[in-house]
């Protein structure tokens, strides 16, 4: 066996060294040089530490920071000064403009009949008011599982309050719900409907009578407010209408948005590599958040982890042989704007990138590498196996496209996310409770710490780690992991957002 083994070793190795680097490099840290590096990292990671002040610095002295807002243009201010402190080179912000600004006023409910109490609401990002002073209506109820079947009656909706229910099996083609949720609330402002009640995020909407806001299409806003409420209450109405009770409610929703587009900026510093400066490898996380609190745990723990690796590899005095670049992205929460900025901005030098490394699943710790890319699973095994004092690590070549990591993806690079065990993350998801009482320092530091060794080990190991993809490997990937629909639910699909040249490639489905 051994023998046999070790046989069809040598011919595995001779066969992956007539294919080129990518697949002769599966070593590890032990045996590709970099492991005394990493070791430093780890140390200053893990012992010198300062994630949690910047988080805590983040969450009280800058607060929530709505792309396009004066909150998150101090939050880019105080990214770039925090990275020139760190001692990263090259600090700059990167400027790309958002098709339109939103801000929130507020948002009040009540209920009617058939009884009379507050409702607890607040308004979904980039939708509109009712008529200043609030409107008042019966409540009528629309199936966001049977959605085509909804809109042919739209003239029922004059004057009433919509309640967005799921009833019966929900749609096969899913991924589209996101999309035709579009339709009908355009649907329901031409009808004229007062405004709408909940609908997103579905599982999302987590009871402990929290809402939860967020964006209702990729760079998509409605002029029908729309509102989400604490699952307590649209519970009580779900049950007073399925019993047949007429339901009135109060609701008085006052937002506004700008006139016309507005500025936001990328953050980025860079750690210049040694040999191949040239070569990029970005570590990122996305700055902006959502404004019902601070947005510590989305993605205030991942602007952090970002400086924190940034100070555990800069302290540990070891310059990698690629350049690390850090790059705080904005407006991922209204559609990976930043991240698809960055791509687009930087589409000359796209070649000479390795992917990036993201971290955006909340407050819990690092618990799988999903890769973005089928082919790399074997290089990084080795990596896996020399970080496991720190856990275990499913490593998967998944492509995740609900965070920055999806244009690096659509570029033909592994966008790499490392994903969170959060459980309590479907409370602190864009609500009130995403402050920093529900994030703990040392699994903060242990995120950090395993952003900066695994940046490091990408970045110095002597192969490089990625080949961009031809956009047509890229594209039957992604249909093979079923992303096509989503990506068209997004609009992205084919590659719009990325050039015509992919286009043409891509295949049809
Ligand atoms: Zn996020």
């Amino acid at each position: 066996m051994r023998k046999l083994g070790v046989l069809v070793a040598v011919l595995l190795g001779a066969l992956a060294g007539a294919r080129g680097d990518e697949k002769a490099a599966a070593k590890g840290p032990g045996e590709d040089g970099t492991l005394p590096g990493l070791a430093r990292v780890a140390g200053e990671g893990m012992m010198n530490s300062h994630a949690y002040d910047y988080l805590t610095e983040l969450s009280d002295e800058v607060g929530a920071r709505v792309t396009g807002t004066p909150g998150a243009q101090k939050g880019i201010e105080w990214a770039a000064a925090k990275m020139k402190a760190i001692g990263l080179e090259n600090v700059h912000t990167e400027k790309w403009t958002m098709w339109r600004g939103w801000t929130r006023g507020s948002a009040e409910a009540e209920l009617l009949a058939p009884a009379r109490r507050k409702l607890a609401v607040d308004a979904m990002g980039w939708t509109g008011s009712t008529a200043a002073g609030g409107a008042e209506g019966e409540v009528a109820r629309v199936n966001m599982f049977a959605l085509d079947e909804e809109m042919k009656n739209t003239a029922q909706w004059a004057g009433k309050v919509l309640l967005v229910v799921q009833q019966g099996p929900r749609p096969k083609d899913g991924d589209n719900l996101f999309a035709r949720f579009g339709d009908f609330l355009k649907a329901a402002q031409k009808a004229g409907a007062l405004a709408v009640i909940g609908g997103q995020g579905g599982s999302k909407a987590a009871g402990m009578h929290l809402t939860h806001t967020g964006i209702l299409g990729f760079e998509a806003d409605f002029e029908v407010p729309v509102v989400s409420m604490t699952a307590e209450d649209q519970g009580q109405l779900e049950r007073y209408l399925e019993s047949g009770k007429t339901v009135r409610v109060r609701i008085n929703v006052q937002n506004t948005f700008t006139k016309g587009p507005v500025e936001s900026a990328n953050v980025v510093g860079e750690i210049r590599g040694r040999e191949h400066a040239e070569q990029v490898f970005v570590v990122g996380a996305h700055l902006d958040s959502w404004d019902l609190s601070e947005g510590a745990t989305d993605n205030g723990t991942g602007s952090a982890s970002v400086l924190g690796a940034a100070e555990a590899l800069v302290r540990a005095g070891q310059r990698p042989r690629r350049t690390i670049r850090f790059v705080l992205f904005t407006g991922e929460e209204q559609g990976l704007l930043g991240s698809f900025a960055y791509v687009k901005q930087h589409q000359a030098e796209m070649g000479n990138h390795l992917g990036d490394l993201v971290v955006d699943t909340g407050q819990g710790p690092v618990d799988r590498f999903e890769l973005g890319r089928e082919d790399l699973g074997e290089a990084f095994a080795p990596f896996a196996k020399a970080i496991s004092m720190f856990g275990s690590f499913a490593v998967n070549g998944e492509a995740m496209f609900g965070t920055d990591t999806g244009p690096f993806t659509l570029a033909g690079l592994p966008g790499i996310h490392m994903h969170q065990n959060s459980p309590e993350y479907k409370y602190t998801h864009h609500s009130a409770a995403d402050a920093l009482e529900a994030v703990k320092p040392e699994v903060l530091a242990q995120n950090a710490t395993l952003m900066a060794l695994t940046a490091y080990w990408i970045a110095d190991r002597p192969e490089r780690f990625a080949e961009p993809w031809p956009a047509e490997r890229t594209a039957k990937m992604l249909v093979r992991q079923h992303h096509d629909a989503e990506l068209k639910a997004f609009k992205i699909w084919p590659f719009g957002n990325l050039g015509a040249e992919e286009k043409k490639e891509a295949p049809q489905q």
